[in-house]
């Protein structure tokens, strides 16, 4: 195939123990799927249905490490999110048979410019400029299924300058990732390569150059990253 520019490279993840990667087609994101962080953000903790918003696969920072203070914000905010990443899709997919989808998964940290989400709720505007900004997803390497299930419980946490600032279990999420797959495959066609964040505990708080965070999710790894 020509193109008339370079094509641009292919996103993509580590695997852990594995030499080939894994090429990201598409990032999904859940907002506010642990009850203590939907209050921590002014909202009902009920269960009303599940929503999403997306990053760009360019955004990922695979394995973490360090990341520039994004531009436009005095508000950088941290959420440690399990990850869950697809090796097949479709749609209107079944939650019974949802787990077959995930091919594994990853640490991952959803950074958000907290005060520009904040605008855009305001003025009924779109997230982008939150969510889906340069650096604004650092990622672990991924672990396969194969090798160590489908977690649905264990402890999530994120420490920053080794002082504890998030810490939950999976199996607070309100909308387990089988419910999160089949409410996804019925807005949209998944496929091999999608990545879901499935989000965050509470403890969310902001982030500046020199700071250190230091995230863990019990069975599926660690991510460390420092803003510079
Ligand atoms: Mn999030």
């Amino acid at each position: 195939m020509d193109y008339v520019i370079d094509p641009p490279p292919v996103p993509s993840l580590p695997v852990r123990g594995a030499p080939a990667r894994f090429p990201v087609r598409r990032v999904y994101c859940v907002g506010r799927n642990y009850a203590a962080h939907a209050i921590e953000m002014g909202h009902d903790p009920d269960r009303e249905p599940p929503f999403f918003f997306q990053k760009n696969p360019d955004n990922l920072v695979p394995g973490g490490g360090n990341i520039s203070y994004p531009p436009q914000t005095a508000d950088l905010h941290h959420e440690i999110e399990l990850v869950a990443v697809l090796g097949a899709g479709g749609r209107d997919i079944d939650q019974d048979s949802a787990l077959e989808c995930v091919w594994g998964y990853v640490v991952g940290i959803d950074l958000t410019r907290r005060d520009l989400q904040g605008e855009a709720k305001k003025m009924g505007r779109p997230w982008e400029v939150g969510k889906a900004f340069e650096m604004s997803a650092p990622c672990s390497a991924i672990v396969p299924a194969g090798d160590i299930g489908h977690p649905d419980s264990g402890t999530i946490h994120l420490d920053v300058n080794g002082e504890r600032r998030q810490d939950g279990d999976l199996n607070q999420l309100i909308w387990k990732l089988p419910e999160v797959i089949a409410h996804l495959s019925r807005l949209f066609t998944l496929a091999p390569g999608d990545l879901i964040f499935t989000g965050t505990p509470a403890g969310v708080a902001a982030v500046g150059p020199g700071d250190r965070l230091e995230g863990a999710i019990e069975g599926v790894g660690e991510i460390s990253v420092v803003i510079t």
